[in-house]
């Protein structure tokens, strides 16, 4: 049996993330490429012992959330939720006591910035702490930090001979505690991704009251880039930029075509469970095949979610409802949305630029080819075929024979 090789060199970083930025992350990425470690763990904290968690502090698992969605896709990295889930406060040394347990041959590197460095000497068991890890500390931007940091890290060494690395890198000046108030003010900081900012305003976090029926079309790509894992970002975003360009060529609305091309894998990230869950929710009876095809879900919950929480139009939800296997009779931001997420400048397959060329010359005829190439693609990996698709092709055929 093969047995997964335990990281060695295993970077800490903890912190109430409240929310994530991208101070947090540029540093800690900084300092694990730099020590070269086999694993970064994210700890947020419970209760911190040196700070207040302040009024409106979202729930311990929206912390947990934000970070998730802020660290999506990064390698080697892992959040550990144990001192969300521990009682009273979250003593760090608790945390390091459990990770030697968990990884009896780990080195590890604790990170900090400055302001938690600089009160070392009033955390719990910090002699002990010390000799447990090498600490590693971000500048946080101040003047003459990197000259206080240094002259502590020198004191630390000599009274208690901890190992200290003071990293070097350009601070990222920010706080939580600004972003904080930057949200409270109805203003999207930069520093925090899309994806968190979009989950703030979906969750209603930190006082913010938006009305999530009557957002920006910035606000919407946030809440949209909150709801898919990083990887699939590129693809929704391109498939906005293909919708737009097929709206202007064939007359559609333009926004109706953003909206649905943002939303329209909204629910693509969720399990099986979790889609039927949606399903029960939202009365959808699903038919054979659909009870069997969790490809085919994501369409018909994405709608009803794109509904239910951002309000969209019957026209949208629609456009999302058909966007997996099309129909006959479809609409033409139907058609746009459908053709949008399969010619996206993200998708390579064979045959795609030429449909992409035909996309803007004769949409039917794009549409027909795409039915085309999805059934014949079905059938070489002996998938079935959705009935829908194969009344989409025949309506679209008995249309080329009416002309
Ligand atoms: P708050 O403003 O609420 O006090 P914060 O911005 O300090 O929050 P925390 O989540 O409390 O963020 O910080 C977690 C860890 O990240 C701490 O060690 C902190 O010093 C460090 N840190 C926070 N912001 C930065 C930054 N911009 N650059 C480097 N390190 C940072």
């Amino acid at each position: 049996m093969e047995t997964k090789q335990q990281p060695k060199k295993i970077g800490i970083f903890g912190g109430t993330f409240n929310p994530p930025h991208i101070g947090h992350i540029l540093s800690a990425e900084a300092a694990a490429k730099k020590l070269d470690v086999d694993l970064l763990l994210l700890i947020p904290t419970g209760l911190p012992p040196h700070k207040e968690l302040p009024e409106q502090t979202p729930t311990a698992e929206d912390r947990l959330e934000m970070l998730r969605l802020a660290t999506d896709g990064m390698k080697n990295t892992e959040i550990l939720d144990w001192e969300l889930k521990r009682a009273g406060k979250s003593y760090t040394i608790d945390t390091v006591h459990a990770l030697q347990a968990e990884y009896p041959d780990g080195e590890f590197y604790l990170m900090m910035g400055t302001d938690m460095f600089q009160s070392l000497e009033s955390w719990r068991e910090y002699e002990a702490l010390l000799s447990l890890v090498h600490l590693v500390v971000f500048n946080r931007g101040e003047k003459e930090e990197t000259e206080r940091n240094r002259a502590y890290a020198q004191k630390l060494k000599e009274q208690y001979g901890a190992d200290i690395i003071c990293m070097r890198e350009k601070p990222t000046v920010i706080s939580s505690t600004q972003l904080r108030a930057a949200v409270k003010e109805g203003t999207w900081h930069p520093f925090v991704s899309p994806a968190v900012y979009g989950y703030i305003l979906r969750r209603q976090l930190y006082g913010i009251k938006r009305d999530l029926h009557r957002l920006s079309i910035e606000e919407l790509r946030a809440v949209a880039c909150s709801f898919l894992r990083a990887k699939r970002v590129p693809h929704v975003m391109g498939t906005e930029r293909a919708a737009i360009a097929l709206a202007e060529r064939w007359g559609a609305s333009k926004e109706d075509a953003q909206v649905a091309a943002l939303l329209h894998d909204c629910t693509k990230r969720l399990t099986m469970e979790e889609q039927l869950k949606l399903c029960e929710k939202y009365d959808i009876v699903l038919d054979d095949l659909e009870q069997k095809a969790l490809k085919l879900l994501h369409a018909l919950t994405g709608a009803e979610v794109a509904r239910e929480v951002c309000g969209v139009s019957d026209a949208v939800y629609s456009a999302i409802r058909w966007h997996t296997t099309g129909k006959a009779d479809m609409s033409l931001l139907e058609k746009i949305i459908y053709m949008a997420d399969f010619i996206e400048e993200n998708r390579d397959f064979p045959g795609v630029e030429p449909l992409r060329k035909l996309a803007f010359e004769d949409l039917d005829r794009a549409m027909l080819l795409g039915f085309e190439m999805t059934i014949e693609e079905m059938n070489e990996m002996g998938n079935p075929i959705h009935f829908r698709t194969l009344e989409a092709r025949d309506w679209l055929k008995g249309k080329r024979h009416e002309c």
